[in-house]
């Protein structure tokens, strides 16, 4: 049987647009009421030492690149999952209500370079001043009241500020 190149070209094209069509989308998510009321951002003081790690690294010529602040329940519970039911390595030992991000009282931050370019480098010493920025700039948010991640045992998260509280996880759970 000889087949006709023209339809086979057409049959091609539409099981391609199909395919487009009916791939399963990224879903939003939708936004909640009870998501409206709960806080949505940083807690007032942390956004204000927030603002004030960026000056003062900015004067040493460091800039900072706040990466992640306020964080939801839901998403602290997805970050929870990567490493375990999901993909990757493990970032974090906290579920969902058990981060200080949960509570607009964490930040993290990595490096911006001359070129605007994003980094996680420890090691990068942009201010050339035989430091490196990285550390410099978690000395500076320890002064401010952050305890920093880098500094845990375990599970170093370097990237991470959190406002130290006398407040327990229990407590603000509650
Ligand atoms: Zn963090």
């Amino acid at each position: 049987m000889r087949t006709n190149a023209g339809w086979d070209m057409t049959l091609l094209f539409l099981f391609g647009a199909a395919i487009f069509f009916l791939w399963p989308k990224e879903e939003t998510p939708e936004v909640t009421p009870e998501e409206l009321t709960e806080l949505t951002e940083l807690h007032p003081i942390v956004e204000e030492k927030k603002n004030e790690l960026l000056r003062r690294s900015e004067e040493k010529g460091i800039n900072i690149e706040i990466i992640e602040g306020y964080r939801t329940p839901e998403e602290q519970n997805n970050l929870y999952e990567k490493g375990r039911s999901q993909q990757g390595s493990v970032v974090t030992n906290a579920q969902g209500g058990e981060s200080y991000h949960n509570y607009g009282l964490a930040i993290d931050f990595a490096l911006e370079t001359e070129d605007g370019e994003i980094i996680w480098n420890t090691e990068y010493d942009g201010n050339e001043n035989g430091k490196s920025d990285w550390k410099e700039a978690a000395e500076i948010a320890k002064e401010l009241g952050f305890e920093w991640g880098g500094d845990w045992p375990g599970l170093r998260d370097y990237s991470h500020l959190q406002l130290e509280t006398d407040l327990s996880m229990h407590e603000l759970q509650r």
